[in-house]
């Protein structure tokens, strides 16, 4: 099959009857550690994957824009800059796009229109970020066509701002950093309070591989509202800002006033911010031993402190982690599993999982063998 780009000005041509002039794209993503940390303003540490949306283009002189995917074959969406009316979520996929036009309208930036077509190859809702990669390629998009000259970080804050208070769903800035962000064999160290970033090379011997056990997304999608209610309730009652000013010494005093969950909950935030400061630093430093502990420390925190790791999940992460010992890491992240491992063990890891999971629970896994990409840019 061609490939996204071949196959996005194809679709242009076809539903538009006419050349395009350009095509943008961005990247899915992974999360190495930082479970949980983007919304309580922590760091995260995670990587443009080798999965993109792209979107072929071409300039209009009003203010209208279409936009067609091939995921919805047949469905051309219109709208004006500016006049998107209302975009709460009701599960339409131009909302993403109608949501990036609004926040900016609201950011004072004016655009003349675009016609669309999208193209990707980042699975829809299987935990990789799929919403960001739209929102990011057309905020690319809009950005280079009208000259508005937007950094990538503008560009991730106003699409956060359309996804969380737009269409009011659930996401920290993670998501649309990495993807506008991104350096090609890097992951990026986010500080999700400070908004500053900084590339982390992953060593040449790690292989990344995604696991994507198939489970039900609904479970997930509940657990994450659910514990950003619970982390926000708790910074409440401390009085704090956000969990990332917690110390162990408050965490401490506060043992009174919370209950037992709760407790745990903020040692799991606590916690996680230090050992994704730690995990970057063992990457840099090439140490893979003390990288694969702290991945070993952050799913077993993510199982006992914030309760959100599904027994199947549990079970194929350990025996990865026996075949695995010290060569690498890996964990939950998202419903799917991260490992990052010496290549020497990539096989024996895919065939682990092969043979393993199908044995358990009668399903296969679906394995993306990737690589650090870049991120948003023309192409
Ligand atoms: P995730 O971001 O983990 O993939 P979300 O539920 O946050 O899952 O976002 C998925 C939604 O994003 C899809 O249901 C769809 O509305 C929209 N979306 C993502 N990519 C595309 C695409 N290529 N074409 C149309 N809609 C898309
Ligand atoms: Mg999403």
């Amino acid at each position: 099959m061609s490939n996204p780009a071949q196959r996005a000005t194809k679709l242009f041509v076809q539903t538009f009857g006419t050349a395009t002039d350009e095509l943008y794209q961005a990247p899915g993503r992974i999360n190495i550690i930082g479970e949980h940390s983007d919304y309580n303003e922590g760091l995260v540490l995670p990587v443009a994957i080798n999965f993109h949306t792209v979107i072929a283009v071409k300039h209009r002189d009003d203010f209208m824009f279409r936009a067609v995917s091939d995921v919805f074959p047949g469905q051309i969406e219109q709208w004006e800059f500016g006049q998107e009316g209302d975009i709460i979520d009701d599960g339409h996929w131009h909302h993403y796009l109608k949501g990036i036009t609004a926040a900016m309208a609201q950011s004072g930036l004016s655009a003349k229109g675009l016609d669309l077509a999208i193209v990707g190859n980042v699975p829809l809702g299987a935990g990789l970020s799929s919403s960001a990669a739209l929102e990011i390629a057309f905020g690319t998009a809009i950005s280079y066509a009208d000259q508005l000259h937007l950094s990538p970080l503008a560009i991730a804050q106003i699409a956060q701002r359309a996804e969380s208070q737009l269409m009011r769903q659930e996401c920290g800035i993670m998501d649309q950093m990495i993807s506008a962000l991104a350096e090609p064999d890097h992951a990026l160290l986010i500080d999700c309070l400070a908004l500053d970033s900084e590339p982390i090379k992953i060593p040449d011997s790690l292989s990344l591989i995604v696991i994507d056990p198939q489970l039900n997304r609904k479970q997930f999608t509940q657990q994450f509202f659910d514990r950003k209610q619970e982390c926000k309730q708790i910074t409440e009652l401390l009085g704090l800002d956000s969990l990332r000013d917690l110390t162990h010494l408050q965490l401490q005093r506060a043992k009174q006033i919370l209950s037992t969950t709760q407790y745990h909950r903020a040692l799991h935030v606590m916690t996680e911010t230090q050992r994704t400061a730690s995990a970057a630093r063992a990457l840099n430093e090439d140490n893979i031993v003390r990288f694969s502990e702290l991945m070993r420390h952050s799913h077993h925190s993510l199982r006992e402190n914030f309760d959100v790791v599904d027994p199947l999940v549990d079970t194929l992460v350990s025996s990865i982690n026996e075949l695995i010992g010290d060569n690498g890491g890996v964990r939950m992240s998202d419903g799917c599993i991260i490992v990052l491992v010496n290549h020497s063990l990539t096989d024996k890891v895919i065939n682990l999982v092969e043979t393993q999971y199908h044995q358990q629970t009668g399903k296969d896994a679906i394995i993306h063998l990737c690589s650090a990409s870049k991120g948003a840019s023309r192409i």
